[in-house]
């Protein structure tokens, strides 16, 4: 299912809406948290559904009572982010043919360096390989 995507040209084409709330506990000028900001807001709107395995993004954003997501959200280990999204867009596809849903939900993985290419490679591998429009992002940070 192709997503068509506006591109901004210019800093008024953002879109103001929020769907990753202040209040997280990333760190000042965190790189992960801005990424997955700018992805929400490039994607387009509230209809999404995020896939994020353990990592920084995931314990500074989710800390138990609260969430900064504003979109629905699954915590997922990290070698599966992109089985979970993958199974999340077949369900979705599922349910339209069946006309129990009519929404064109995307479906984003978005993973840091432990759950794209060290425990989570396979996981990636197999993204890449098979024909789905799920995506991973890769958030990874080198700190020195
Ligand atoms: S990814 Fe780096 S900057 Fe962001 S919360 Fe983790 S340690 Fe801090």
């Amino acid at each position: 299912m192709a997503v068509k995507v506006k591109l901004a040209r210019s800093f008024f084409d953002i879109p103001r809406e929020e769907y990753l709330a202040p209040g997280h506990t990333a760190c000042p000028a965190c790189g992960a948290t801005l990424a997955a900001r700018l992805i929400l807001k490039a994607s387009g709107g509230p209809d999404v559904i995020i896939v994020n395995p353990t990592g920084c993004l995931e314990v500074t954003t989710t800390i138990y009572p609260y969430t900064s997501w504003g979109v629905p959200y699954i915590h997922v280990a990290f070698e599966n982010a992109a089985a979970v999204a993958s199974g999340i867009e077949a369900a979705i596809k599922a349910l339209n043919k069946n006309g129990l849903l009519r929404r064109n939900t995307r479906v984003i993985a978005i993973a840091g360096d432990g759950g794209t290419y060290d425990i989570g490679l396979q996981a990636s591998v197999v993204c890449l390989s098979v024909v789905t429009v799920s995506y991973t992002y890769s958030t990874t940070m080198r700190h020195t």
